[in-house]
């Protein structure tokens, strides 16, 4: 029974796998193809299997045929079965899934979902994906390619924006497939329609005009310059739901948004209980519109900066952020630009890897036209990001993101950054304007815009703060 013995482990269980020098067993032998190693003899990194000058080598330098070869390709990397690799696999499979019947080819169209899913870094991921969902994404997929359904935005409005169908429309529209779209604003429209449903058709008719040609015009706006968070979305949401609010009030005392008078809408003030404020946009958009211009509010005023975080806690945040290694380290990069560079984390979510530049003695980061050095820790943290950035899970050819992020070809969300610091009791807002704060302090306004890409004006705001409040220590101190 010697020779049926592994030669690697000596176990005699499942030694089936001949190679030249003896059998290996079936864990042995998995555990060479899914650990690459440095060959002894010639460097490359392969599976090492095959035995010569008592070195355990790979199959070239031992003169053989490898048997981690995959039978189609012939390569040994993303081991899948024991024949076939991954992406033959992956290959195999999206063929089936992807055919039009009337031509036994790849649905023209979807050509570019096969090649992203097929050519991505992980083919593993993709079989995962087209296992673990099959009745969602992969079977949209597929009666897309048979001409069951359309290619198009309008199947996935009628279908339940969830996880799957959202992952699948993301990647549709990454590969060009489909039209850019913006999901938050996509999710918004059934919502309006939810909100109004119950409402006289004529109500119902001038809110969605409101949300229509005045919220959704925002949130079109700010998605085109990329500043699109769940805070403007949040906020656009109970802007109408205010004004639905507003006319039901008015409803009840008998009026109308057309002939509301100021005196019904300070009474609808007192009603509610609270200040006007940027929520009710519908009554400045009623003005505007000319559809009621007896009414006025106060001008909401331009809120001039003010700053709620102390030093010591801005600085136990950065503490806490430069030496816990139990926070993720995208979190920990994306605070401390914020803490300590007054980022907002609305444009450090779009950073690009070229604006950084690293080399054995310092880190330099651009975020407007000049570089700036990192500190100490905080280059590490980034150095050792970029050799380990997250990847987009099924398709993830290198987009440039600093942070990329879940759906393909997008980058991390802010949401994705703002809760898990808002978690561990940093507010990254008001820390920003901490920040702020203090470099206006320290450094001249223009200086302070072009470093950090702030507007001249907003840079002087802040000076303006900063010098205030020196002038009222030293005054303080001198009394
Ligand atoms: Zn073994
Ligand atoms: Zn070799
Ligand atoms: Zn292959």
């Amino acid at each position: 029974m010697k020779d049926r013995a592994c030669f690697d482990c000596g176990g005699t269980r499942y030694a089936h796998t001949r190679l030249p020098h003896g059998p290996i067993c079936t864990a042995c032998r998995r555990r060479r193809h899914y650990h690459h190693e440095s060959c002894p003899a010639c460097g490359a990194v392969r599976p090492l299997a095959y035995l010569a000058d008592e070195l355990i080598v790979c199959a070239s330098c031992a003169g053989a045929t490898s048997i981690f070869a995959c039978d189609t390709c012939g390569r040994e990397d993303h081991p899948y079965g024991a024949k076939r690799c991954a992406r033959c696999t992956l290959r195999e499979r999206l063929t089936d899934l992807l055919a039009d019947p009337t031509t036994g080819q790849i649905h023209t169209r979807l050509q570019p979902v096969f090649d992203e899913l097929v050519e991505s870094e992980r083919p593993q991921s993709g079989i995962w994906w087209l296992r673990k969902n099959p009745g969602t994404g992969p079977r949209l997929l597929r009666q897309m390619a048979r001409g069951e359904i359309q290619i198009s935005h309008e199947t996935f409005r009628e279908l339940p924006s969830d996880r799957a169908h959202d992952y699948l429309r993301t990647l549709l529209t990454a590969v060009g497939v489909l039209e850019p779209f913006e999901i938050r604003i996509e999710r918004i429209l059934p919502w309006i329609e939810k909100v109004t449903a119950d409402l006289p058709a004529e109500q119902a008719a001038l809110i969605q005009r409101f949300a229509h040609w005045h919220v959704l015009r925002h949130m079109r706006t700010a998605a085109r310059e990329d500043r699109l968070t769940q805070t403007i979305t949040d906020a656009s949401r109970r802007r109408i739901r205010v004004a639905i609010d507003f006319v039901a009030f008015l409803e009840t005392c008998g009026a109308s948004p057309a002939t509301a008078t100021q005196d019904l809408l300070e009474r609808y003030q007192e009603h509610t209980g609270t200040a006007f404020s940027h929520e009710h946009a519908f009554i400045v958009w009623l003005r505007d519109t000319r559809i009621n211009t007896r009414l006025s509010i106060p001008a909401i005023a331009r809120l001039a900066p003010t700053v709620t975080v102390s030093d010591e806690q801005r600085w136990a945040a950065v503490d806490r952020l430069l030496h816990d290694d139990s926070l993720r380290r995208y979190v920990r990069i994306g605070g401390l630009l914020t803490l300590l560079f007054a980022q907002p984390l609305s444009r450090i979510v779009t950073m690009r890897t070229s604006q950084t530049a690293v080399t054995d003695q310092a880190v330099h980061v651009t975020f407007n036209t000049t570089a700036v050095q990192m500190p100490p820790l905080l280059d590490d943290l980034i150095r050792q990001h970029l050799q380990h950035r997250g990847k987009s899970l099924y398709a993830s050819r290198e987009t440039g993101w600093l942070f990329p992020g879940g759906n393909p070809g997008r980058h991390l969300s802010t949401e994705a950054i703002r809760s898990q610091l808002v978690a561990i009791g940093i507010k990254p807002y008001e820390n920003r304007k901490a920040t702020l704060f203090c470099l206006a302090g320290d450094i001249p306004a223009p200086v302070l815009a072009d470093l950090i890409g702030i507007t001249h004006s907003n840079a002087a705001a802040w000076a303006g703060l900063a010098a205030r409040d020196w002038t009222d220590y030293i005054a303080e101190r001198s009394r």
